[in-house]
């Protein structure tokens, strides 16, 4: 059953000030896209102002298409530009002039390429910790086919955090992701990350897709045994009619259940879960808080 009216929790707030403006010429400037925008990302106000804690913002790196098609995901298919060289310069320069405490950094999928896009992917981490070590820089990274080598140089160039999302449960992958990308794959990708290094791990779930209770649990079980450190919760929302049915609207209350869920019984460093938050969601105080815990 798909559900088309959006509950009051839902309602966005446009960001707005003199901050948020300031950002938005400099990424304009060079030429440089970020999620919060491309999705329209209701947190853009909180998270660039870093007014509840670090400013962070999330850099959508290697183009605005993509060489996946997920069901769920508004990003164009095909038709991939050449990298820009210049890129992870120029994010590493936007950074520095914003003035961001955290930066995400994520990518569109580039099976096109022969190393998918991680070489360029580790040089944009590098160019910021080499201008500034202090900086946070969590990558939110496409699954590389699995492939070990490639992983291998993400955690080379040292972010902070890894992250890779799982999206879903196991039963739904291939309605909700692209047939190329798979739940033992992305497990095992985290799982390379815990076992190669002593970064920071984490992954996102949408809500609202058709999953049940006991297959939420099921995954959070999954997570935590191959080490995982970090999960969110946020609400699936449908970007257009071509896209995936919201099956559900869910429930701030479910989403606060899941964060004790995971939490308490599952002791995850930390849990952001409810209806708006996103995997980037308060990502740089969230992070600072778990690891002085
Ligand atoms: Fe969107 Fe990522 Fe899927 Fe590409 S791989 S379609 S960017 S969710
Ligand atoms: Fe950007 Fe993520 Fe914050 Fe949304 S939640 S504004 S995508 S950093």
């Amino acid at each position: 059953m798909s559900q088309t009216r959006k509950p009051d929790w839902l309602k966005m707030r446009p960001p707005s000030g003199e901050r948020f403006t300031e950002i938005k010429q400099s990424l304009r400037d060079r030429n440089l896209h970020t999620v919060c925008e491309e999705a329209n990302c209701p947190n853009m106000g909180e998270c660039w102002s870093g007014r509840d804690g670090p400013g962070t913002a999330t850099f959508m790196l290697m183009g605005d298409r993509c060489s996946r098609g997920c069901n769920f995901c508004d990003v164009e298919t095909g038709g991939m530009e050449p990298l820009d060289p210049e890129e992870p310069g120029n994010v590493a320069d936007a950074v520095a002039d914003i003035g961001l405490d955290y930066v995400v950094l994520t990518s569109v999928d580039r099976d096109d390429l022969a190393d998918q896009g991680a070489g360029h992917f580790a040089d944009t981490i590098r160019a910021i910790k080499e201008r500034d070590p202090s900086i946070l820089v969590e990558c939110l990274v496409p699954d590389f086919q699995g492939e070990e080598r490639l992983v291998q140089k993400i955690l080379d160039a040292e972010p902070d955090v890894f992250a890779h999302n799982v999206e879903t449960v196991e039963r739904l992958q291939w309605p909700v992701r692209d047939r190329r990308a798979g739940y033992e794959q992305s497990l095992s990708v985290l799982k390379q990350a815990e076992r190669e290094s002593d970064v920071f791990t984490k992954t996102s779930l949408m809500l609202g897709v058709g999953e049940y209770a006991h297959e939420v649990y099921q995954t959070l079980s999954d997570l935590r045994e191959v080490g995982v450190d970090v999960v969110t919760f946020g609400q699936y929302l449908q970007p257009s009619r071509s896209h995936l049915d919201v099956s559900e609207y869910v429930h701030p209350d479910v989403f606060d259940t899941w964060q004790r869920i995971a939490e308490e019984e599952f002791e995850f460093a930390y849990c952001a879960s409810g209806p708006m938050v996103r995997s980037s969601y308060k990502a740089g105080e969230l992070f600072v808080e778990a690891v002085m815990r």
